[in-house]
């Protein structure tokens, strides 16, 4: 092989490499981001909470703490969401991860490869990471392909040579293969907004369950989770949209305040609510439309 195709190869093996070696870096070692405090349980809401016995009266609680909070997904049966582990009210694509013993912003999964929970602040970089792995799988493939087919033909001469070009290739393929089932699968998870948990279960909102509930369209979609700036896109540097404690809906414009519906739903239990918190969901509506 002549020198400066050794160069080129030996070059871009190790930008790949690198980038490679970084993304894993930042999946690993990104802590999963937890909710901000105000979603926590205050100290007297704790005790009202505890010394409540009937279900409702706890609800009407949840409810009253919830209508202060930018939350729009219920559970299965409309209720407010709440962690009773670490005692607070779940932001929208919030949920507990058993394995780290906490709850999780836009927790998608925990991944055993990285030993982490992917969620809103490593998503940008468990995608790069795959993308890199892939491109790295191939890389090494592609250039080893040549000296297997030396190998069959009988040119290499170098008998120890033979085993390390066998094993490249097919450990190579092998990552390559299932690593593209993967990255296809969140290439389509991320071009619908969709998390893993919500493709699995869709988040209900308050006219019921929707897939499609935060599916703003193709360059939305990427953008919340690439940012706007393009130039960063591949890069593993922060860049996620927003604080991952609140999503635009697509109904955005036609929903109407969901905390106003809550109030509706639970005004048997409790006639006299202030609705000092619905103004304060609404505004926020406003602010995030202009
Ligand atoms: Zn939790
Ligand atoms: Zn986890």
């Amino acid at each position: 092989m002549c020198v400066s195709l050794l160069v080129a190869y030996l070059t871009i093996f190790h930008v790949i490499f690198v980038f490679f070696i970084w993304t894993y870096w930042k999946s690993v070692f990104t802590p999963p981001q937890q909710p901000d405090k105000k979603f926590q349980m205050s100290y007297a809401d704790k005790e009202r909470y505890e010394n409540e016995d009937r279900p409702e009266g706890q609800q009407q609680i949840l409810v009253e703490m919830a209508r202060k909070l930018p939350v729009y997904t219920r559970t299965g049966n409309g209720a407010i969401r709440f962690c009773d582990r670490c005692q607070l009210i779940k932001p929208d694509r919030c949920h507990h991860c058993s394995v780290c013993a906490m709850c999780v912003l836009k927790m998608d999964h925990h991944c055993p490869w990285v030993n982490n929970c992917i969620g809103f602040s490593n998503y940008k970089f468990f995608l790069l990471f795959l993308a890199y792995s892939l491109l790295y799988c191939m890389y090494i493939a592609a250039t080893v392909f040549k000296y297997f087919i030396k190998f069959w033909t009988a040119e290499l001469t170098n008998s120890r040579s033979k085993f390390h070009i066998l094993f490249l290739l097919f450990v190579a393929i092998m990552f390559f293969v299932s690593l593209l089932f993967l990255f296809g699968y969140h290439c389509w998870l991320v071009s619908q907004n969709r998390s893993t948990l919500e493709a699995f279960s869709a988040p209900v909102f308050q006219n019921g369950p929707d897939k499609n509930g935060f599916n703003l369209g193709l360059v939305k979609n990427l953008q919340q989770v690439f940012g706007e700036e393009r130039r960063l896109w591949l890069l593993p540097v922060v860049s996620s949209q927003g604080d991952g404690h609140f999503f635009p809906m697509r109904t955005w414009s036609e929903a109407r305040n969901p905390l106003l519906a809550n109030e509706e739903q639970w005004e048997e239990e409790g006639p006299e609510e202030d609705t000092h918190g619905c103004h304060l969901g609404s505004s926020l509506i406003v602010e995030m439309e202009t």
